[in-house]
Order: C-alpha cells, then structure tokens, then sequence
C-alpha cells in the first residue's frame, strides 16, 4: 500500500464521520421543509374554506332578509313608508335596503335619511338580469352611483303571481369582506381574494383599497368549483393558490401563499444544513489538524531521539502528551541505554583485540626476524618451493654451497642440477611430499654452478595449508662432502685394516701350524720313552689350536666390525627370525622360548643385525640359569630411535661389569668348559650398533636376568615420536638407566 501522511488518515477519517451527519442532516432538512410546506399549504386550504363559507353565510343571511322583505304585504298596498319602516329595523345591523320600481324609481332607501326625496335612475345591468330572469341576482362589482364609491349587491325580485312587481336590494362595501377575511386569519404570507364573476377584484386581504376593481390574474385558469394553481399574483409575488367558486354567489375565493414562504423554511432547513455541516467539516478538521500536531511533535520527538540513537548518544525521550508514544520512548531511552552499553563494552573489546593484534604483530615479526635470521645465518641451504619446483626463496647459503646468488637460485630447477642418476629418486621424493607425505630426506648429488658436483643431505618437509601460488615444500640442504669424504676414507682405513688382518691371519696361520706339526712329530718322537715331554708337546698343541681359534675369531671380528655398513630399510621381525634359525639347534636344546612384539623397521645393514642378535640370543641361551629359559623382545619409539629390550630370566649380570663386558675379550665366566667363548660377542654387537648410530647398554636396574636395552635408528620418513619429551631427555634418562 502507498505511504500516507497520518494527516490525510485523519481527514479520511473526519470526512467519513462528517459525511453522513451532513447527509443525514440534510434528509432531515428535507423532511422538515416538506411538512412545514404541507403545514402551510393545509393551513391555506382551511384559510380559504372558511373565508369562502363565511362570506356565502354573510350573503345569505342578507338574502333571506331580502325574501322576508319581500313578502311584505306594504308592497301591496305601496305604503312604501310602511315598508321603509319594516326596512329600518335592520339599519342597526348596517344593512341598507333598497326598493325600486321596475321603471327605475327608488321608492325605499334606508341609506338615506327618511323623507329624502328619491331619484329615479335607470336599472343597472345586474337589476335587468334579476327581472328577466325573476331570480336573485349577485352582482358583479360596480361604482355607487350614489356614493360614487364601488360596492356589490343582491337583486331580489318581488313576485307576486309570478309577475315582477319591485325588485329589493341591498349593497355591500368591499371593504365589509375584506374584514371577513382579516378575522378569519388571513395575512401575509397568505393572501386573499373575492373576485366577481367577470374576475375583478371585489375584496384582498393585503392592499385591499389599491387592488379593489383590478382584474385576478388567474381568473380564468380557475375552472370548477375549486382547484390550486400556481403563478404570479396581482401585487407580481410568485404563489400557491387555492380557489373555491361559492355556489350561491358564483363569485370566487382564491387564497395564495407566498412560494418564498413556503419555501423559505426549506431555504433555512438548507441553510441550517449548510452551517451544521461547516461546524462538523470544521470542527473534524481542526481535530485531525489538532491530533496531527500532537502525532508530529511527538513522532519528532521519536525521531530526533532514534537519530540520537544512531550517533551513538544516550538519549532521554523528552515526555510528549501521547501516552502511547511516551511508553515507546521509555522503551527507546531504555534501549539506548543498553546499545550504549553494549557500544562501550563492543569498544573495550575491539581495543582490547587491537591491542592483541597489535602485540602479536609485534611477536610475530619478531618471530618472522628470528626466523629469517636463522635461514640467513644458517650454515645448511634453505630452500621454499613448490612440487612443480618454483623456487620462492633460498638462503644466502646457496652461494657457499652452489655458488649461485640467492636471485640466481630462483631460476634454477631442481631437474636442471640434481645428478641424472639421483633424479628419479629425488623426483619420487616431491611426488610423495605433493601427494601429502610429510617428510623426506635423500642423499644425494647436485651440480655446482661451475659444473662440478656436491653431495648434498636434503631434508624435505610439507608446509599445510598454504596458497596454490605460495611454496608447499621447505628443504633443509646440508653439504654432505666431508661426511662422503669420511665414509670413503674410513672405508679405505677399514679395508686395510681387513687386508692387514686377512694377512696377519695368514702369516701368523703359518708357523702356527708349523708349531702344530713339529710338536705333533716331537711328541711321537718321544713317544712312551718321554711322558714328561709328550706331555709339554700337547700342551704346545692345545695352546696353539686355542691360538688358531683366537685368530680365526679375530678375523671374523674384524671382518664384521670395519665393514662398510649399509642403509637400507630392515624389518627387525626378518632380522630376529633369521637370528634365531641360526641358533635353531641350541634354543631346542635348551628348550627356550623366544618372545617378539611388535618389531619395527629401521635403517641399517640386515647382515650385521642378524649377527647382532645372533650374539644377544646365543648370550642369553649360553647363560641360563634352572629356570626355563624365556627371552623377550621388545621395541618402543624414543625420539628419532627405536628402543629395543633384550631380556632373559638366566643368570644375570652383576652390576659393577656393566660397561667391561662390551671390551673385547673380556669375560666374566673363566670356565670354558661349562660355558665356551672368546669374550668378541658383547664388543662385536656394540661395534654393529654404533656404526648404526645407536647406542647399547646393560640394564643395571633389571635384576630378574640380564636385560640389553639398544638404540637404532627411525627411519627418516617417519615422524620423530615425542613421549612427554624430546630426544636429549629420552637419552639423558637412558643414560641415567645405564
Ligand atoms: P663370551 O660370551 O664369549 O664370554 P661376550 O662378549 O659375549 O663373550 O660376553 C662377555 C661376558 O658377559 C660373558 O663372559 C658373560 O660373563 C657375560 N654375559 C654376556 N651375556 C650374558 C647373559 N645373557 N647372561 C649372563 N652373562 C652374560
């Protein structure tokens, strides 16, 4: 719906009370003016009948004075003074009457004084009809020819044998009607008329002596007995009439009302109408102008205090005389007060966040500084790539390792200086690392700017949740020359060591068996007839095949112990099988039981392992004690190693001889006999566990048997494991075990 102003709601509203008041007012002006017109015409007919009924009684009754006159027997006899006698008796009454001859004489006037002599005037025209027609006569009006003034008469013939002997008359003044009709109520606005039969006025109501013997207007529309009739009167006023011809005179009583009159009441009904209706329009407007002013001061009021609002003020909604609107602006001065808090508390906590960011800015670009310097200052190559081997940044270090600039370095792709035989190892690494692995590491070689190449160690990592166009992959470069140069040279060192054993093996093999042979021929020599020298002969003997055994254990010692060692992935589960196959014969003998859970895979030469818990197993089989036998191998991670327990319930170890029994040739059990060895075992398997980077050690605190606890190492790929420390704390406790 369209948007209206409250003013012309209010003016809808004033005309729709105004409109059918007026309405109805006016219906009743209506109805009001048409009785009262009722009332007036009624009030007209009755005028007019009861002037018409009184002027016929007046008539009449002078007519039957006439006919009682007229009987009398002094006409007879023409004792006219007899009869002007009889005539005066009614002279009290007023009422003059006249007796004249057929020839015109008047031989009785009781207008005159008695004895006048009488004229003789020739009969009038109404006279002549009453003889002609021996019947009474009303006259029409005519002038008195003895007074000269107007006046109308009866004409009664006297018969006598049916002739016309006299005629007797009597006359009236108009103005006696006039009188008539003045009694009888008739004034303005209604106005009367006796006109004679040829329509001239004989008596009126109003202006009687101007009017009398002027002709009716409407004569002759007045047709019949009577009727109404309409139109302008003699004095040009616009009427209402009614008529009535009296019967016995023929003459005609018209009796108008004023139209103004008539309507007149109608015309103040309207005009009535007209002022109620302004008074109601007015009054409803000046309400609705009224309301609207009170509405609009306070809707201003509302407005000016929402408008506060908005700009934040706290605001009082000063009172208005609308209760209504003053319960809103209580709500409104309430809600104000409420959004002024809230903006406060909104305001605390916006400076309060401001402050925070600003402070973590702060830490982070000093954190981004440290870091930066770091990457700066770092000795290893730091590079920030994609899998598709855009270079984003790379540290200083690139020049010192690659000789290229760090600018440089960001053209170069990994395709164009990785060593083509690594390639495909390097390129499966940034496959695993795109396809979500999160770390990764390789050995592997890069092309120096001027041609020549590196061996590098590099350490890949996965940055989450960065940007298509931000770097997804850290690597760590660290110039592994020096490290390749040591494993070459320790490999040259061990490989002489081995040919120097090989050859002192050897040479020193010779006169040994030489020594053998001699004292073998020496001792048949003697034979019986020396026992005391045969006896020395075999003690030679059993000396040098102890000798022979010596060497061969220092070979195979040597050879195992400065082997170069490998870096493959080995399941240590393989690993232990393959140990306890060799030992086969041995554990079934003693009826032991071998217990492995869960074992790892780690990094490290399979065929050195294998002899590394070839040693512990056969150790623990050689040492049992009553009990049967149960050895038990376990592993947990410990940072970036894998922790292994080797345990037995056998003899055990005696504390103090925890670091001498990993010497070479060291032993604790002297009695060959009961148990055989060399004392290379526990040095061996310490000499395949550090060339593995690990560590092994007796555990002093496990008393039930002897328990070997060593370390190798995770694999690289895998996430170092943290348990409630990192890798320093997890040595130092082992250190504290040990
Ligand atoms: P060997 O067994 O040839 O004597 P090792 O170097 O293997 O030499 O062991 C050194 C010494 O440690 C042994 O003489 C033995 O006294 C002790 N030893 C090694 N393993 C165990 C074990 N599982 N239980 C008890 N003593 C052991």
């Amino acid at each position: 719906m369209k948007e209206r102003s409250l003013a012309v709601y209010l003016a809808a509203f004033a005309a729709a009370v105004a409109v059918p008041l007026l309405l109805l007012s006016g219906l009743l002006a209506w109805r009001y003016a048409q009785a009262e017109r009722a009332r007036l015409e009624a009030g007209g007919l009755q005028r007019a009948e009861n002037v018409a009924a009184e002027i016929d009684r007046l008539l009449s009754s002078r007519l039957a004075i006439l006919r009682v006159l007229a009987t009398s027997p002094a006409i007879d006899r023409r004792d006219f003074a007899q009869f002007d006698q009889q005539a005066r008796e009614f002279s009290g009454m007023g009422i003059d009457i006249r007796l004249r001859g057929l020839d015109g004489q008047l031989l009785v006037d009781t207008s005159l004084p008695r004895g006048t002599l009488l004229p003789l005037w020739p009969l009038i025209a109404p006279m002549r009809e009453a003889v002609e027609g021996k019947s009474v006569v009303f006259s029409d009006l005519f002038v008195s020819r003895g007074t000269g003034t107007y006046a109308v008469a009866i004409m009664l013939p006297v018969l006598r044998n049916g002739e016309v002997v006299a005629l007797v008359s009597t006359t009236f003044s108009p103005d006696v009607f006039a009188r008539v009709m003045a009694e009888f109520g008739v004034r303005a606005p209604y106005f009367a008329s006796l006109t004679d039969r040829s329509g001239l006025i004989i008596a009126r109501s109003d202006r009687h002596a101007e009017m009398v013997g002027r002709p009716l207007v409407a004569f002759d529309a007045a047709t019949g007995a009577s009727g109404t009739w309409r139109g302008a009167n003699v004095s040009g006023l616009q009427v209402f009439a009614f008529y009535i011809r009296s019967p016995l005179s023929g003459w005609l009583v018209t009796l108008g009302v004023d139209e103004a009159a008539l309507n007149r009441s109608l015309w103040l009904s309207v005009g009535w109408m007209a002022a109620t209706g302004l008074l109601l329009v007015s009054v409803a407007i000046g309400m609705a102008w009224f309301i609207v002013g009170r509405l609009a001061a306070a809707s201003r009021a509302m407005t000016d205090a929402a408008a506060a609002v908005g700009r934040g003020q706290l605001t009082v909604v000063p009172k208005t005389l609308v209760a209504e609107v003053n319960r809103v602006g209580e709500a409104f001065a309430q809600t104000s007060v409420r959004l002024h808090l809230q903006a406060a508390a909104l305001a605390r906590a916006n400076r309060e966040l401001e402050q925070r960011v600003e402070e973590r800015t702060v830490e982070l670009e000093a954190s981004e500084e440290r870091y930066r310097l770091l990457a700066e200052n770092a000795s290893d190559l730091i590079i920030l790539r994609n899998a598709e081997g855009r270079v984003f940044y790379a540290s200083p270090s690139a020049r010192k390792l690659l000789g290229y600039s760090q600018d440089e370095m960001r053209e170069v792709k990994p395709s164009e200086i990785v060593h083509p035989e690594d390639w495909q190892r390097v390129d499966a690494i940034n496959q695993d690392i795109s396809e979500g692995k999160d770390l990764g590491f390789s050995i592997h070689r890069l092309r120096h700017k001027e041609g020549h190449w590196v061996w590098i160690q590099a350490a890949y990592s996965r940055i989450a949740g960065v940007g298509p166009d931000e770097p997804n992959i850290m690597v760590v470069v660290r110039d592994d020359t020096e490290r390749q140069e040591q494993e070459a040279r320790l490999h040259q060192s061990n490989e002489a060591l081995r040919q120097f054993s090989a050859i002192v093996s050897h040479d020193l093999q010779a006169p040994l068996r030489h020594i053998n042979m001699f004292s073998d021929m020496l001792k048949s020599r003697v034979g019986e007839g020396d026992p005391q020298a045969a006896g020395y002969a075999a003690s030679i003997m059993a000396s040098v095949e102890r000798m022979q055994r010596l060497i061969r254990s220092l070979i195979a010692y040597t050879q195992v112990a400065y082997a170069s060692v490998k870096h493959d992935d080995v399941d240590l589960s393989r690993v232990v099988a393959d140990a306890q196959a060799l030992l086969a014969a041995d554990i079934e003998a003693a009826g032991a039981e071998i217990r492995v859970a869960g074992l790892p895979t780690v990094v490290g030469d399979a065929e050195l392992l294998v002899r590394l818990f070839q040693n512990l197993i056969g150790n623990a089989v050689k040492y049992r004690g009553e009990d049967p036998l149960v050895v038990t191998i376990r592993a947990r991670p410990a940072g970036r190693f894998w922790e292994l327990a080797v345990e037995d319930n056998g003899i055990g170890i005696d504390g103090a001889y925890a670091d001498r029994i990993f010497e070479i040739f060291r032993r604790l059990h002297r009695d060959e006999s009961r148990y055989p060895g060399l004392g290379l075992g526990l040095a061996l398997c310490r000499r395949i566990v550090e060339s593995h980077g690990g560590e092994i050690w007796l555990d002093k605190q496990w008393s039930g048997g002897a328990r070997f606890i060593l370390t190798l190492p995770r694999r690289r790929t895998e996430k170092p494991v943290k348990r409630g420390g990192d890798d320093a704390e997890d040595r130092s406790q082992a250190a504290d075990r040990r």
